[in-house]
């Protein structure tokens, strides 16, 4: 059996470290907005060269937190990727501002530049690159676009934690960034977690009283917040994990590359491309192929698991269904040919090496 993601597994890699985490917090009695969220903030923050990161209960929270603060709010427009998890587009909802949807760039997962510049109208404020799969999406010239027109930059980099473009660390481009540490990401609690990251110290400090019943001095309240906090304990954990972080991300380049090589040749199946300067740090690693499912049954059958990530584009789903292109567009093609092959820390090169047997066997039309 070749597990799509262990996390069991990544908790025994390093137990000692978890346990001591776990007691520690135990010890404290300290369980909200305490010493350890403290800590991870500025470990987090220093980890993406950012002056703040502000922990929040989950992805999804962040992202509508760092939209919120920025006064993005009813009557506003945001773009936002066809192709992505719908969190991305849930959290635009979630402050009363309309979601519109930009196509993958031609050959690639991501949106760019050109594709953005092709969807902005009259109303648009903001947007929102989704850096899918840990790989960049086009944030240096997007970056350049948001400054001309004097739009707002959100980037969700919940699964790009390290990612980095030309040589800067992506959630660095935007204005502000968010974060998912839900347990299955590259950076990933034993719980549900985010974080928002900023170099505005304005924005940090709204950011720290909205997540806290829009409070700073207890039961004085400022704004209207929300309860979003990161606990002590995940805090404690994620400080863990992000110490094994570099290593991880490491890991999976190698295991990507190895996919690259040893696949390189396989007929019908299109490799994630990489554009100049681009450095992944491989959250997913996706390939694509014309008879998707039944390649995704043959892996199935020689127990090796994989997921689609996404099966349709979130306009396709019945709450945004409003928001649909006409037609058939780029991400319903790229949504009907995904396949996820396992990638991660739990798993060896000689793992990545029977995954990569079984694809080429399949697309060779060899039984196996
Ligand atoms: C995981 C994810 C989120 C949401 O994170 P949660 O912590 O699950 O709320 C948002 N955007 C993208 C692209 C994600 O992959």
């Amino acid at each position: 059996m070749i597990r799509f993601l262990d996390l069991q597994a990544v908790y025994r890699q390093d137990q000692s470290a978890y346990d001591a985490a776990y007691r520690r917090v135990m010890d404290s009695g300290r369980w909200i907005l305490g010493p350890e969220l403290e800590a991870f903030e500025a470990e987090f923050a220093a980890f993406g060269g950012r002056r703040h990161a502000i922990g929040v209960g989950n992805g999804l929270d962040a992202l509508a937190l760092a939209l919120q603060v920025a006064g993005i709010g009813p009557g506003d427009e945001v773009l936002v990727p066809a192709h992505t998890f719908i969190a991305s587009w849930l959290a635009v909802r979630l402050v009363g501002a309309v979601p519109r949807p930009v196509e993958p760039a031609p050959g690639l997962y991501n949106i760019d530049a050109a594709g953005v510049e092709a969807a902005l109208t009259s109303r648009t404020r903001a947007v929102m690159p989704v850096h899918l799969y840990g790989a960049p999406a086009d944030p240096a010239a997007i970056r350049r676009l948001c400054e001309e027109r004097g739009l707002l930059l959100l980037e969700d980099a919940a699964q790009a934690h390290g990612t980095r473009h030309r040589g800067e660390p992506t959630g660095g481009f935007g204005r502000l960034a968010a974060y998912s540490f839900y347990p299955g990401k590259n950076l990933g609690a034993f719980g549900d977690a985010g974080a928002v990251v900023t170099d505005d110290d304005a924005l940090a400090a709204a950011l720290r009283n909205r997540r806290n019943y829009g409070s700073a001095v207890r039961y004085q309240h400022d704004s209207e917040g929300v309860n979003s906090r990161l606990d002590e304990l995940q805090a404690a954990f994620l400080r863990v994990r992000l110490a094994r972080l570099p290593a991880h991300n490491e890991l999976r380049c190698a295991q990507a590359a190895r996919y690259a090589v040893r696949l390189a040749a396989a007929p019908d199946l299109a490799l994630p491309a990489i554009p100049e300067g681009d450095e992944p740090v491989w959250h997913l690693f996706v390939v694509r192929h014309p008879r998707r499912d039944a390649l995704r049954e043959a892996l199935a059958a020689q127990g090796i698991e994989t997921l689609i990530h996404y099966p349709k584009p979130v306009y396709r789903f019945p709450p945004f269904a409003q928001h649909a292109t006409a037609g058939r567009s780029a991400s319903d093609e790229l949504c009907d040919e995904v396949l996820s092959l396992p990638i991660g820390p739990h798993l060896g090169l000689d793992e990545i090496d029977r995954v990569a047997d079984a694809v080429s066997a399949f697309c060779e039309g060899r039984p196996r």
